[in-house]
């Protein structure tokens, strides 16, 4: 399957942000080489469009609601994702689960909105340091997997341990293989699955070349033009 490189701002970035994202799709061109994607703030979702319109960079979101529209204040839906040029959407990162209480159940229902919207998910699984010390890694993102996964419909998996995400610590090689591969087990040869979780370009070369690795999810490096492009061009 063909590689995406998906960078994810968090809550970064302001309307100056546009002219870096503009430096990356130069940079990327035609984007032979993968495809290629920026989550920024919904704030920015529609000017991003705007700006990378003809370029080979997409546009996608952070986070939706599970239904189309309603009485649900501060919330965004896929649908309006997809209305401001969107065409992914990531669900069930750690940090909404962490800070949102987000659990399988509703990650699921987000999957399934975003299907409905016409956008592909980005669905986040991964296990929590303690997690994995006990030797708990492949159960938990085993579990993960089983609740958040849609029952139909083309999908992205993002296995992002918790501990490697914006510390600068990464798993061995063997270690991402191997959730990888369980990984693979379970959503077939079509799925894309994405590692994430301190990528940078010093180390994009070597994670991207591991077995079961469609890509990356990037997030602090996924700011600065010049990093994004040196995973993107890891590949
Ligand atoms: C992320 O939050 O999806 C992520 C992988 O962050 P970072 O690259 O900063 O570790």
């Amino acid at each position: 399957v063909r590689k995406l490189i998906a960078g994810n701002w968090k809550m970064n970035g302001l309307k100056a942000a546009l002219a870096e994202a503009a430096k990356m799709a130069e940079m990327v061109g035609d984007g032979n080489g993968a495809d290629v994607l920026i989550c920024p703030p919904f704030t920015l979702i529609g000017a991003l469009a705007e700006e990378l319109d003809g370029s080979a960079i997409r546009v996608g979101g952070q986070d939706c609601h599970v239904v189309e529209s309603g009485a649900h204040t501060g919330d965004i839906s896929a649908h309006m994702i997809a209305d401001m040029g969107g065409n992914y959407c990531i669900v069930g990162h750690s940090e909404r689960r962490a800070d949102h209480g987000e659990d399988d159940a509703l990650v699921k229902q987000k999957a399934e909105a975003v299907l409905r919207a016409g956008l592909t998910p980005i669905i986040c699984v991964g296990e929590t340091r303690e997690e994995r010390e006990a030797g708990k890694a492949g159960d938990v993102v085993s579990a993960q997997l089983a609740g958040s996964l849609p029952d139909s419909g083309q999908y992205v998996v993002a296995y992002e341990p918790v501990w490697a995400i914006g510390t600068g610590l990464v798993p061995t090689l063997e270690d991402i293989a191997e959730i990888h591969t369980l990984v693979r087990s379970k959503v077939g040869s079509k799925t894309r699955i994405l590692y994430g979780g301190s990528v940078k370009p010093s180390n994009a070369e070597e994670i991207l070349t591991v077995a079961n690795v469609d890509g990356a999810l990037v997030g602090g490096a996924s700011l600065k033009a010049d990093d994004f492009y040196g995973i993107y061009s890891a590949i």
